[in-house]
């Protein structure tokens, strides 16, 4: 994109950020870091292509925001093909030492893809980044109950390459559990899922794989328990799908191939009958993302015409000017119920 078309595009987001925060409450406001994080993000780093070098100046972007919340960050640099040919990407991990030793991995994806449609990954995955910073910077003068790893992956959109390359690095059981972000916005409900009962294809070696759903369940407990602008459920059962248990597209999968329990926040709907059935991918019933939404069946009007199919993700609908006329304050509320959910969960797990 040109940058005079960009620099002006930027200044009518933030015109809108203005307007949008005069009519909302002060707590809101008080999340202005996620939300400008998830503007910055997006329109300096609108192409994050797993293995580019827009992905790579994201990363150093990414670890300077962690440096100045005071984190230490170390950087994995790891190798991934990508239709044969080999690539480079970047992990970054920050660490916060607990009152226990006990450690809870917290990631989110920095890549994007679907920049030729449109896409800057606003909400996949700069949502997932922005409740990760926000977290963070909770915590720069707070010590949690749990140790924090904070973990910022690459290249997930095109094999989940970060995280594999990750778990690699690590001993299980020096893990206590391990939260995924993926998309924790934009769509109708916020889920916490665990993983599969059914074990994931882990590179012909599942012996050790955990379907454990403790941290889902500590996450909704506490979530039941304390005051949020938007609740979190389990998704219902559907033909694939246990009522609250995930498939393996996103970052928790390696960690559950190890043995390490998760949970995965997801705001999406798996109450729709989308293209490929009841899978969560189409995120919303919003009809500006149909050719036609039929409500009383939670499906397309007409499979055949249907072109949107009620996805967010990886769409010229993911970015800042198509979002924030429709769902800015839906976007804010639920990112915000993420920071302070994780916040203080991982502070007082009870
Ligand atoms: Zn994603």
């Amino acid at each position: 994109m040109h940058s005079k078309k960009k620099t002006k595009m930027k200044t009518s987001i933030l015109n809108s950020l203005a307007v949008g925060l005069l009519a909302v409450s002060p707590q809101l406001m008080a999340d202005d870091f996620a939300w400008n994080t998830m503007l910055n993000l997006t329109s300096d780093y609108g192409n994050r292509f797993a293995g580019s070098d827009e992905e790579r100046k994201a990363a150093s972007w990414l670890k300077g925001e962690f440096e100045q919340l005071g984190y230490k960050v170390n950087t994995h640099e790891f190798e991934f093909n990508l239709r044969k040919k080999p690539l480079t990407s970047l992990n970054l991990e920050a660490f916060k030492q607990g009152k226990i030793n006990k450690t809870i991995i917290i990631g989110a994806h920095y890549d994007s893809i679907g920049h030729n449609a449109g896409s800057t990954g606003f909400t996949d995955n700069a949502s997932g980044i922005a409740t990760l910073l926000a977290v963070a910077k909770a915590f720069q003068n707070i010590t949690p109950h749990y140790s924090v790893k904070f973990i910022a992956f690459g290249a997930e959109e095109v094999g989940l390459n970060g995280s594999k390359a990750y778990v690699k690095t690590i001993n299980p059981a020096d893990i206590h559990g391990m939260i995924n972000l993926d998309t924790v916005a934009g769509g109708d409900h916020l889920y916490i899922h665990s993983a599969h009962s059914k074990p994931y294809h882990c590179g012909g070696e599942n012996s050790k794989y955990s379907h454990d759903t403790w941290l889902r369940d500590a996450l909704l407990n506490k979530s039941k328990n304390i005051k949020l602008a938007r609740g979190y459920d389990l998704h219902p059962k559907t033909p694939e799908y246990p009522e609250g248990e995930t498939g393996a597209w996103s970052d928790h999968s390696p960690f559950s191939c190890l043995g390490i329990p998760i949970a995965y926040v997801e705001a999406t709907n798996f109450s729709i009958d989308g293209e490929s059935g009841k899978d969560g991918y189409s995120q919303t019933s919003h009809p500006d993302y149909w050719t036609c939404f039929d409500n009383s069946n939670m499906a397309s009007c007409d499979r055949k015409k249907e072109k949107h199919w009620g996805k967010i993700w990886h769409t010229q609908f993911d970015q800042a000017t198509q979002l924030i006329p429709r769902l800015e304050s839906h976007i804010k509320l639920q990112v915000q119920s993420n920071v302070t959910l994780l916040t203080r969960f991982l502070s007082e797990p009870k």
